[in-house]
């Protein structure tokens, strides 16, 4: 068993997840079996509390956990399956040590960061020794300087101690900032950076480095130098120019695989395919292009609905097809003029979302997409919207919402689900992860799908109202799928619409670069097909 940790250093957001994620893809062409984690100081349990502004998108895996956006990353370039063990909170950590204390599990001793913090920490690692997988590759949140962080850095140390340097190899993400006013790139912000790892006791191996502009000869002997990784470790990771699936082939071409190989005297392995090119070329040189909107509330944040403009791009490769993704607040719906912009688009989409604010204009656009035969997807709330939109203007249900919008409405065609009504933690109690759903034959979704039976990822507290299933189909809403155990409505279809999609789930969570989900492969193929014919 090999394990990579990867640092951060001088900023956040440097795109740690991400490396980590294209490293991991490497490791897997060389046929290796890879896990990935994160582990996040921060002392939420998890990050289903959290509002996009502070945490950008709730990743959802299969057994309902819900967790870092990264672990998205993980699961788009990788093929391992993850699970609520990948994702490892300070919160959690304190959460489990406090309960063995209340239990007497330490009587008699007096709890500390050293050894019981790391210790749970280093438990946690250890178990990841029984996946059965070669290579774990744990990102550590946070940037290294940190207080929060240093419990994990400290874990990770005693880490190669107990377990030597051959099987651990430590990866440092950096920042060398380019200064317009002096011309050049700088170094000193990494040296720093290295200086507080090493302070602690960790020496990186290889030295990963962000840059806007090339680094020269010149400027890696330097940072070699400086910050005591060999030249040849020192790596130049730049700003993609057409997408994140670059970042592969990127530190290939620095030969990061080979590196990493060698540390663990694996240089034997070869490799095995290389599937990004292709992704790539499509992206730079695509057949076709269309414009789609998203109608969101936070269409400001780059990560707020990451992983559905990933499937997007993903729905496009597809179809040898670049998708432009249009952000469109829902709240300027409410003028006309914003509303008559939307006739531009090849399609509409209206993602996951809570509460109120910005759904009347999400409804407005559905009605503007069902009446002008524009293709619509809808994803969980946006499938609430399309019900919503549906029980109003074609079934005659006047006023008809969710009661998550409005409890006294005439017609609750969304409805808090039963078994939600009395719950009041707010924390992981929503219906969370992946639920069966039985296709019905002859759908736009089956047809998509090409099997009877699917599981998709949820969560929501809110759902189609049985009550009015009959008045809804009698008008003509059809019923694309069900889930069997609590006959729950889960997709519905528009008929005599080019492709008008509502599902309750999440199928932004199950889609990859070189695997498109279904449904976002027929949305972009529908909107190709509109585009052709405007
Ligand atoms: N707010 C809605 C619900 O709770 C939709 C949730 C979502 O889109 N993820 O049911």
């Amino acid at each position: 068993m090999k394990y990579i940790f990867v640092t951060g250093g001088v900023v956040s957001s440097l795109g740690k997840g991400l490396t980590s994620a294209a490293l991991g893809a490497l490791l897997e062409q060389r046929g290796l079996k890879v896990m990935l984690q994160k582990f996040d100081p921060y002392l939420n349990v998890d990050p289903g509390t959290m509002n996009p502004f502070q945490h950008g998108e709730v990743y959802v895996l299969d057994d309902g956990a819900e967790t870092d956006l990264d672990l998205g990353h993980y699961e788009r370039f990788t093929s391992g399956p993850l699970s609520r063990r990948n994702n490892l909170t300070s919160g959690q950590v304190y959460d489990s040590i406090l309960r063995k204390e209340r239990h007497g599990d330490f009587l008699g001793q007096t709890i500390q960061v050293i050894p019981h913090v790391t210790n749970e920490i280093k438990a946690r690692l250890d178990e990841a020794s029984k996946s059965g997988c070669d290579v774990v590759i744990t990102e550590i949140g946070g940037t290294v300087g940190d207080i929060e962080g240093l419990p994990f850095l400290e874990a990770m140390r005693q880490f190669r101690l107990d377990h030597g340097a051959q099987d651990v190899l430590f990866i440092h993400v950096t920042l060398v900032p380019y200064l317009a006013a002096a011309g050049e790139l700088k170094t000193k912000p990494s040296q720093q950076s290295v200086a507080k790892l090493r302070e602690i006791g960790i020496q990186p191996d290889i030295l990963v480095c962000r840059a806007e502009k090339p680094i020269s000869k010149e400027m890696r002997a330097k940072l070699s130098l400086f910050c005591n990784v060999p030249v040849k470790a020192v790596i130049e990771e730049r700003d993609v120019e057409i997408s994140i699936y670059e970042v592969p082939l990127m530190l290939e071409r620095e030969h990061v695989d080979e590196l990493v190989l060698a540390h663990f005297g694996l240089s034997h392995l070869k490799q095995l395919e290389n599937g990004w090119e292709n992704v790539v070329r499509i992206l730079k040189y695509p057949a076709h292009t269309v414009d789609i909107g998203v109608v969101g509330k936070y269409i400001e944040l780059q990560d707020a609905y990451k992983s559905v403009y990933e499937s997007l791009t993903h729905g496009g490769i597809a179809n040898d097809c670049v998708v432009k993704i249009h952000r469109i607040d829902s709240e300027t719906l409410d003028r006309e003029e914003n509303i008559q912009k939307l006739a531009g688009l090849d399609g509409i989409l209206v993602p996951g979302g809570f509460g109120s604010r910005g759904i009347e204009g999400k409804i407005r656009a559905a009605r503007f997409a069902r009446e002008n035969l524009i293709p619509y997807f809808g994803l969980c709330l946006g499938m609430q919207i399309a019900t919503i939109e549906f029980a109003r203007d074609v079934a005659g249900m006047t006023g008809a919402n969710s009661t998550e919008f409005d409890e006294k409405t005439a017609f609750p065609v969304i409805d808090i689900m039963e078994d939600q009504k009395d719950i009041a933690d707010k924390g992981a109690t929503m219906r969370l992860g992946s639920y069966e759903c039985e296709l019905v034959p002859g759908t736009l979704s089956a047809a998509a799908y090409a099997t009877p039976t699917i599981r998709e990822r949820h969560r929501h507290r809110f759902e189609f109202n049985n009550k009015y299933l009959e008045k809804l189909t009698k008008a003509g809403l059809r019923i694309a799928g069900k889930n069997p155990q609590r006959n729950l409505v889960e997709i519905v279809e528009v008929p005599d619409h080019p492709w008008f999609v509502g599902v309750q789930f999440h199928p932004e969570f199950q889609s990859k670069p070189r695997k498109a989900h279904p449904l976002f492969r027929e949305f972009v193929k529908a909107a190709i097909a509109r585009r052709k014919e405007s």
